[in-house]
């Protein structure tokens, strides 16, 4: 059970993920289950300080896989193996919960509204 949001909540948003993650399956030109994608989501959830060089092995990821859908696909992985590993709900950053409003906008959000604003900021710095 997650620390932040009750069984119902995880239900829901998880049903969202998991309908999102369909349609961006079905999508052309994104690779079928057991493709490279597993890699990125190792690579999000081992992620625990905002270190320049793991900035770098994501940008070359996203380089190599290429497309916005992969990267959101990526993320609706990581969001739903955090559920499992019950640690959905909370910044990958700075561990503080995320507000329920933000996840019901946007249930892959792996961090909270201070973090992500950092990491747009210095991606954009290295994009
Ligand atoms: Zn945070």
């Amino acid at each position: 059970m997650s620390a932040v949001l009750d069984a119902a909540q995880l239900t829901r948003l998880r049903a969202e993920l998991l309908r999102r993650r369909r349609r961006l399956d079905s999508s052309p030109g994104v690779p079928a289950a057991g493709g490279p994608r597993e890699d990125i989501v190792h690579e999000v959830l081992s992620q625990d300080a905002d270190e320049p060089s793991h900035r770098e092995d994501e940008r070359a990821l996203g380089r190599a896989l290429g497309g916005i859908e992969r990267a959101e696909l990526a993320e609706i992985d990581a969001a739903l193996a955090r559920i499992d590993a019950d640690r959905y709900g909370l910044c990958i950053d700075c561990e503080s919960e995320i507000p329920m409003r933000r996840l019901e906008a946007e249930p892959a959000a792996l961090r909270c509204v201070a973090c992500e604003a950092r990491h747009e900021a210095a991606a954009r710095r290295l994009g």
